[in-house]
């Protein structure tokens, strides 16, 4: 029913950067908060489909940001100093915005998360479709359209419904 062959989604996606490139500007014609309800609903039909377990693919892919209370909670979760866990895993920039040191991350172990119990808010909210703003943060999400398959086959989903058609 939905495409979840991240080989076939991957070559599918390499042909498909002016459709979306037009897909993505035609949705300044359509209603924010229809479009973030009908994100919403797809999120729970394709996602629900679609098993993460059997993926894992974000993980090879995703920068994933994390705060201090995160970090402070994985270095009780793994029982490993807090100094030590930075020095591993994580880089801060200037401003001290923590992320993951590592893409793809330390923690993806035969395409499961390792701490999966102890995973991070950003982990846990990706591909971020249950969330309003949906125009506004949908070039990110096409970043992982060729990667992630619930975002690709939403994606496709929305196209159809929508009426989507590139204009000559
Ligand atoms: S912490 Fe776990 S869920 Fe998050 S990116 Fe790493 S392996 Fe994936
Ligand atoms: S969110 Fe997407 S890329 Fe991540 S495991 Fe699920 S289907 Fe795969």
């Amino acid at each position: 029913m939905y495409e979840t062959d991240l080989q076939v989604i991957a070559a599918i996606a390499a042909g498909k950067d002016e459709e979306n490139d037009h897909f993505l500007r035609s949705l300044a014609h359509h209603d924010d908060e229809m479009l973030d309800a009908m994100a919403l609903e797809l999120n729970g039909t394709v996602g629900g489909a679609i098993s993460c377990t059997d993926c894992g693919n974000c993980c090879n892919h995703l920068i994933v940001n994390i705060t201090h209370e995160e970090i402070t909670g994985l270095s009780k979760f793994l029982d490993m100093p807090e100094p030590e866990l930075r020095e591993k895993y994580i880089e801060e920039s200037l401003v001290g915005n923590c992320f993951i040191n590592s893409v793809p991350c330390h923690f993806l172990a035969d395409k499961k998360c390792s701490i999966y119990e102890g995973r991070f808010t950003e982990c846990r909210d990706f591909p971020h479709l249950h969330k309003s703003g949906f125009r506004k943060r949908f070039l990110g999400t096409l970043l992982h359209y060729g990667s992630c398959p619930i975002i690709f086959n939403v994606v496709e989903v929305m196209k159809r419904r929508l009426g989507f058609v590139i204009a000559e």
